[in-house]
């Protein structure tokens, strides 16, 4: 009896995640800190991932910092109107207020907005540490707790420019999809070390267009930042990448082969 409710508790812990994952759109815009510039609102603030998911974007991303006291925060720069985030408090930063009147979100608070819905998943960067080597890796891996912690698995994919923070969070969960940012490492080598796949500067995929192939053979997702020009969209979407992360998810909305 006990291994039937077992069974039955196992199918429905699987069956719940293959939902949330199939229920997400497929259209390979990712708003680049939220969908922020056409309504001038502040990058990576919950309004930003709101306005993302209203426009029907594949992913929303956004940046993650550690504060002093090991609360993960979202906001793009080092800083916060001039207070440094990874030598603050959390209570220090809500001192200061984002133009459109939100505090700086926690990492919690973003995921727990992001899992009201289940067509927009969340694309979460974790940001390399000033400081040390070992604070990027405990970005990494407080983010894959964080994660686990809220149930929010189905929703998120990482991305990193920190290579030691990226194998790190691959540890602290297998099953994370991870990609790297930084540009210096082949898709042979993503493969090898457990990453999902890469999301790389234009610039360099315009020069190194091979790697999409290389990494497609490989089975790594393929993604490109920042891309905001119409000729790169096109590009892009002719080699058949997984991703595209913009500035602009409305002007990449009207380039989609169902739009042509
Ligand atoms: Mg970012």
């Amino acid at each position: 009896m006990q291994k039937i409710i077992f069974s039955l508790l196992l199918m429905t812990f699987f069956s719940q995640a293959i939902l949330a994952q199939s229920t997400f759109i497929q259209n390979k815009i990712i708003a680049h800190r939220g969908a922020w510039k056409a309504k001038e609102l502040p990058q990576n603030s919950i309004a930003s991932l709101r306005e993302a998911i209203r426009l029907g974007c594949e992913g929303s991303e956004f940046d993650v910092w550690m504060t002093a006291d090991e609360v993960l925060v979202v906001n793009h720069d080092h800083e916060l109107q001039g207070m440094d985030i990874e030598t603050s408090t959390y209570e220090q930063l809500l001192t200061k207020t984002l133009s459109n009147g939100e505090k700086i979100p926690t990492l919690k608070a973003y995921l727990s907005e992001g899992m009201t819905q289940k067509s927009t998943k969340l694309i979460l960067e974790f940001k390399p540490s000033l400081i040390s080597v070992a604070r990027s890796e405990r970005v990494g891996e407080l983010s894959v707790k964080t994660v686990q912690e809220l149930g929010a698995q189905a929703w998120v994919d990482y991305i990193t420019f920190s290579y030691e923070g990226g194998v790190k969070a691959i540890s602290t969960d297998p099953k994370a999809n991870v990609a790297y940012l930084n540009g210096d490492k082949s898709p042979l080598e993503l493969k090898e070390a457990g990453f999902f796949g890469f999301d790389y500067h234009i610039s360099l995929l315009r020069r190194m267009p091979q790697w999409i192939a290389e990494a497609k053979a490989l089975g790594l997702t393929t993604n490109a930042w920042t891309v905001n020009k119409e000729e790169d969209m096109n590009w892009l979407l002719e080699l058949g990448v997984n991703f595209i992360t913009t500035d602009e998810p409305e002007k990449l909305a009207t380039l989609l082969p169902s739009k042509k």
